[in-house]
């Protein structure tokens, strides 16, 4: 990610435009991966007899949802224009650590003080 943004006019924006689409479609494109994965999960647990579906499978199932949810309130506040902001501390998050998680909500420091949005 470049440093010097070039349109010092809109700086009320955390990221500039070519990087904002950028966020977007990873997150798009997130979405869609775990969306298909939740579905395929959905359905190998409908399918099994109860006695077999695995504690683990739920809790699966859980995570994905919880990751969904998260990646849809990336996309919010990227339309919001407060992505990348901390939650907790309202500090921007590390570029690189945005590009590890596209949908943190807290910086690392916040995230380990145990504001943590997954189980
Ligand atoms: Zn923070």
């Amino acid at each position: 990610m470049t440093t010097n943004v070039g349109d010092a006019s809109s700086g009320t924006h955390a990221l500039n435009d070519a990087a904002a689409r950028e966020v977007r479609q990873r997150l798009e494109e997130e979405r869609r991966t775990r969306a298909a994965q939740l579905t395929a999960l959905e359905q190998a647990v409908e399918r099994s007899p109860l006695e077999q579906v695995e504690a683990s499978d739920y809790t699966r199932l859980e995570n994905l949802r919880q990751s969904l949810v998260e990646i849809d309130d990336a996309l919010r506040r990227l339309r919001e224009g407060a992505y990348g902001r901390c939650e907790g501390c309202g500090q921007a998050i590390p570029a690189g650590r945005l590009e590890i998680l596209p949908y943190a909500r807290f910086c690392v420091r916040c995230q380990g003080r145990g504001a943590r949005g997954d189980r």
